[in-house]
């Protein structure tokens, strides 16, 4: 039985919903509604204007209806007169097929079809910078290495404090909170979940951070890299696949000892396959999980200034070592450390589904596992595919991925292809002092 929205209100003493949807760019849009008309929006949904949705829609498209979740909807722990809630985009009766939430609603239904329910943590960070974002917010943040930088901490108390406060009443399970390898740099973490809860907790979390940020006088940005050499904002995802959703789930299927490389380090034939998946598809899967032309200064970053980039270059798999793309840290799960603080909340979980149920389905394999630093030794690895050096590469990677392409849907492939391709052009057509500086005297 669903939450009626309207009774909601009347017991919890809310007064707006803010009923969100998530562009393809990864952007949330919302509008607010009083209580007194949530029971029909329950029913219809909002409505919003097709063409300003950024969903790759026309102006001669009809409204576009955002349909809330009641059972996503959280009362802002800031502000308790008011619940954001998202909703799931439909029009003229059909779900909209580009919509990112409804895209990895689809894959959900795909995967649990073939009894696997995938639950996902993410490591979300951020920076906190002046308001105008040209620098970092804490002026005697200077250190070579700020990792873990106690008294740094301390000047930054107040936001991160409450931000873990916010999720530890919302029952979010948060368990610690850094200050991470960059200047100005933090870390937030909390319990996995279900993909999809993760996934919206993910979207709550970039605005919780944000706004938290902005009542306290900064600016908080998830931005890919955002400090020229500084240490970027990773979005790393540890993924694990279960035999049930939510808390019937038992047994985590990933476990296991299968043949092989893989097998050693704790993963069962599914597991494998599944990583298999990821290795696979992983230059097309960075056009989702890398969707900026400021991603790829993270990816291929030069050494920082703390010594690391913690961002990978190639395609590569290991076990508990975070120089590669893909690290098992443990039995039953694994870490993908590409996605950047840029990537789409929703199309993260969709492109993992997607990665993971191809490679299971074609039995893929992993290759071999690379026991080394990679920092250091990358160059002897042989055979192992270079991530994409720029967006343009990543999108044309990702078009040419028929199989995954048609897995996140042929009509979200189509609309994200065309939306970025147009991003690119925008950027390619920008002057820039670069050219001045090494053009003018030839
Ligand atoms: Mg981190």
């Amino acid at each position: 039985m669903a939450t009626d929205l309207a009774q909601f209100a009347k017991d919890n003493g809310v007064k707006y919903f803010m009923i969100s949807f998530t562009d393809l760019f990864g952007g949330q849009r919302a509008k607010l509604v009083p209580a007194s008309a949530i029971a029909d929006m329950q029913e219809d949904g909002a409505g919003f204007a097709g063409f300003a949705t950024w969903l790759d829609l026309t102006p001669a498209h009809p409204d576009m209806l955002a349909v809330p979740d009641p059972e996503a909807v959280i009362i802002l722990p800031w502000n308790k007169e008011i619940a954001w809630v998202p909703g799931n985009c439909v029009m003229e009766d059909e779900p909209v097929a580009q919509a990112p939430r409804n895209v990895l609603r689809r894959l959900i239904d795909e995967a649990a079809a073939e009894g696997m329910h995938v639950k996902t943590g993410i490591e979300a960070e951020f920076f906190l910078l002046t308001p105008d974002g040209s620098q970092i917010s804490d002026e005697y943040d200077t250190a070579a290495k700020p990792c873990y930088d106690q008294q740094a901490f301390m000047r930054r108390l107040d936001v991160i404090r409450e931000i873990s406060d916010y999720m530890l009443e919302l029952g979010w399970g948060p368990y610690q909170n850094d200050h991470e390898d960059a200047n100005g740099q933090w870390e937030m973490n909390w319990e996995f979940d279900d993909a999809l809860n993760t996934a919206d907790k993910h979207s709550f979390f970039k605005f919780m951070v944000k706004t938290v940020a902005e009542k306290h006088g900064y600016r908080a940005t998830f931005m890919p890299k955002p400090v020229e050499g500084l240490t970027g904002n990773g979005c790393h995802a540890h993924i694990s696949v279960w035999d049930a959703p939510g808390s019937a789930a038992k047994t985590n299927v990933f476990a296991g000892t299968g043949e092989g490389q893989t097998g050693e380090v704790g993963l069962s034939e599914r597991g494998k396959h599944f990583l298999g998946g990821i290795m696979k598809h992983a230059s097309a899967l960075a056009a989702i999980t890398n969707p900026t032309v400021n991603s790829y200064k993270r990816i291929n970053a030069p050494r920082t200034m703390s010594g690391a980039t913690w961002a990978p270059n190639t395609v590569t798999w290991t076990g508990n070592n975070r120089t590669h793309m893909v690290r098992v840290p443990g039995p039953g799960r694994f870490e993908l450390r590409l996605p950047d603080g840029a990537t789409n909340p929703y199309l993260l979980q969709a492109v993992i589904i997607a990665a993971g149920l191809s490679g299971i389905r074609s039995k893929a394999d992993p290759g071999k596992r690379h026991d080394i630093d990679m920092y250091a030794e990358g160059h002897k690895v042989r055979g192992a595919p270079k991530l994409p050096l720029n967006m343009l590469d990543a999108l044309r990677a990702y078009d040419k991925d028929k199989d995954l392409k048609a897995s996140m849907g042929d009509e979200f492939s189509a609309a994200y292809l065309k939306m970025k391709h147009e991003e690119w052009n925008s950027y390619v057509s920008h002057f820039s002092q670069w050219e001045k500086d090494n053009t003018m005297d030839i």
